[in-house]
């Protein structure tokens, strides 16, 4: 007995309704009217698959199958169920929806695991209501404090914790997680990019989670007539910034395959058609999966930024954001590859350019993630599609290796 695919197909289509902008793709914030109605539906279909439900003082969701151990460490599957707005019916709802799946495959295989299993679905990890993100996972695993939580509001001023009372949560529940309770956290994840599908491969094994830096460039020059200053005596600030971010995609290729090197935004004062631009100010976004290749990629933009800094030119560097890459757990990797190989599926190593909630949990407990082919590549957005066989494919993998770490006693 395998996944099913059509049950897998039914939950996300279902899910897909609990929207604020139907037509408009999901739109589902979290505490919001929607976030109840998913909520509900997840719950139900926990207990129809024989799990008991808890919900945490953030309101993620549990849903448990006791192991023979009383009190043994859990082993999690599962990924949040809020979106972006007008985002898809696939991001994160997949992950929870493969996680009931396997569920479902305990209940029709009559399987007691030694170690419990839970199925979990975690809020906010997109921060489209209180910025951030990875609100749920962050919150679990005691990375801000409940007084910090207790000060949070959205864009219209409301305290997370009202917005809770609202549909019903409990925000004085218990919110921190011993990590001690936890044997393992497993994600499955649409890739949200287009390697899977070029090379036609239904499953990515996440070998890591990028690390990433963001500089803030300042170029000044002097401003001048555009049509009365010779070139030679001009200091041009967005010919300079020009010139280092066309440098850009050089040093990310020779640096590594994987880092990539980003400007994203850019502003030019005066900023007027027939004016020198005397200021440029940019954004620089260095990612890799490799800190050794962050750090090189940094300083080598750092150098070429400098290496500006002549003839009347001069450039300024801040360095506003740095996350270190996350290696996943290699021995889930290994039981990963090897759970694919004996089901005959397709797989490869892969890494993650987006941040997700097994990267949190990578500091606490052994975390493995895999992902499925997203659609042209597309995600948070209405047209983003991931296949279901694909997904059955991955509920497949992660009943096969869930099986075994809840029965196994290493790790
Ligand atoms: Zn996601």
């Amino acid at each position: 007995m395998f996944a099913n695919e059509q049950r897998i197909k039914k939950h996300i289509e279902n899910l897909s309704q609990f929207t604020k902008t139907p037509g408009a793709g999901v739109t589902r914030l979290t505490y919001s009217e929607e976030d109840l109605q998913a909520r509900n539906y997840i719950k139900d279909k926990m207990i129809a698959y024989g799990l008991t439900v808890t919900e945490d003082g953030f309101g993620n969701i549990f849903g448990k199958l006791d192991g023979v151990y009383s009190g043994a460490p859990s082993v999690l599957v599962g990924s949040h169920f809020d979106s972006v707005p007008n985002g898809g019916a696939y991001d994160g709802t997949a992950g929870v929806v493969v996680g009931l799946e396997v569920a479902a495959l305990f209940q029709e295989h009559q399987i007691t695991p030694t170690y419990p299993l839970e199925v979990i679905a975690l809020i906010e990890e997109e921060g489209t209501r209180y910025g951030g993100g990875l609100m749920g996972s962050r919150g679990m695993t005691g990375l801000f404090s409940r007084e910090e939580f207790e000060s949070f509001t959205d864009a219209n001023g409301q305290l997370a914790t009202d917005a809770m009372k609202e549909i019903g949560l409990d925000p004085s529940k218990v919110q921190y997680r011993d990590p001690e309770t936890i044997k393992a956290f497993l994600e499955l994840h649409i890739e949200q990019g287009p390697i899977l599908e070029d090379k036609a491969i239904p499953i990515g094994i996440v070998e890591s989670i990028v690390g990433l830096a963001q500089l803030e460039v300042t170029v000044k020059g002097r401003a001048g007539h555009a049509g009365t200053t010779p070139m030679n005596q001009r200091k041009d600030a967005l010919v300079s910034a020009a010139k280092i971010i066309a440098t850009l995609p050089e040093i990310a290729v020779l640096e590594s395959e994987d880092t990539v090197i980003t400007t994203g935004r850019l502003q030019v004062f005066p900023n007027g058609a027939n004016v020198i631009p005397d200021q440029v100010v940019f954004t620089i976004d260095i990612r890799s999966t490799d800190e050794k290749h962050l750090f090189q990629a940094i300083e080598e933009v750092k150098a070429l930024i400098e290496t500006k800094n002549e003839n009347g030119i001069t450039t300024f560097v801040e360095q506003n954001l740095y996350i270190e890459p996350k290696a996943l757990n290699k021995e889930i990797r290994s039981i990963f590859k090897q759970k694919s190989e004996e089901l005959g599926i397709p797989h490869c190593s892969i890494h993650s350019g987006a941040g997700h909630d097994a990267m949190v949990f990578a500091d606490v407990t052994a975390s493995g993630m895999l992902f499925v082919p997203s659609l042209n590549g597309l995600s948070h957005c209405p047209e983003e599609y991931s296949d279901a066989g694909d997904l059955a494919k991955g509920a497949n993998i992660l009943f096969e290796a869930i099986k075994q770490l809840t029965e196994s006693k290493i790790m």
